[in-house]
């Protein structure tokens, strides 16, 4: 093929998907952009030169990852995979899309907002909710691959996660309401400063209070003088 065939080559492949994009979106790309939007590309193109031996070499390369991936399969069973939960967002149990797949929510009822784990109906969120997804690796013991025999923070997908590892997952993916959150220390803060000024007014009253009195104390003092 020579060079200057593959440019012509090029440019009716350019051309045509041009022309493909102004039939999908006649108003923002009608026909009058296609021939100057075409000679921007062709101007701005770089034409690589492939050398015909390293272009063999790695579709060999490929053909070779190919078998080894057969022979080889990357899959792991069911009853071979590692059992731990791993780090990831919150799934409705009711929610599942086209490809049979559980959707991750992005918004939590307001039950579930807590400031403290101990709030949260377990039941009633272990059976809406599903949290993180299954460890992929092959497993190494009776149950875990070899990182999750060792340590198991997330604990095992298929038991009841705690309050505590709910509420984690809860918070750490952002669901819980933030604004409610900054409100909430703002009233703390206002309340810290209310009980800090009551104090200073207080003990300033009882100064004032001395204050006058040994004020009368020593008028009295002079009188009797
Ligand atoms: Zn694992």
């Amino acid at each position: 093929m020579t060079d200057k065939f593959i440019k012509k080559l090029t440019e009716t492949k350019i051309k045509e998907l041009l022309i493909a994009i102004s039939i999908q979106y006649p108003k923002q790309f009608n026909k009058s952009h296609i021939n100057s939007e075409l000679e921007y590309i062709l101007k701005h193109i770089t034409m690589m030169h492939l050398d015909p031996i390293k272009l063999k070499e790695s579709k060999d390369k490929f053909k070779k990852k190919q078998k080894q991936n057969k022979l080889n399969p990357n899959i792991i069973s069911d009853g071979d995979r590692c059992k731990a939960r791993i780090w990831g967002k919150i799934f409705e149990i009711n929610e599942i899309n086209d490809d049979n797949i559980l959707t991750p929510i992005n918004k939590i009822p307001k039950q579930y907002k807590v400031t403290n784990f101990d709030d949260i109906d377990l039941d009633e969120f272990n059976s809406r909710y599903v949290i993180g997804t299954r460890c992929k690796n092959k497993k190494n013991s009776d149950k875990y691959c070899k990182r999750h025999s060792q340590h198991l923070i997330h604990g095992d997908f298929f038991e009841k996660p705690s309050a505590e590892l709910c509420f984690h997952y809860i918070k750490d993916n952002k669901l819980l309401w933030l604004i409610w959150k900054s409100k909430q220390n703002i009233i703390n803060i206002i309340n810290i400063i209310n009980i800090i000024n009551n104090k200073v007014r207080k003990r300033q009253k009882t100064k004032d209070k001395r204050q006058t009195k040994t004020n009368k104390d020593k008028q009295r003092q002079t009188k009797t003088n």
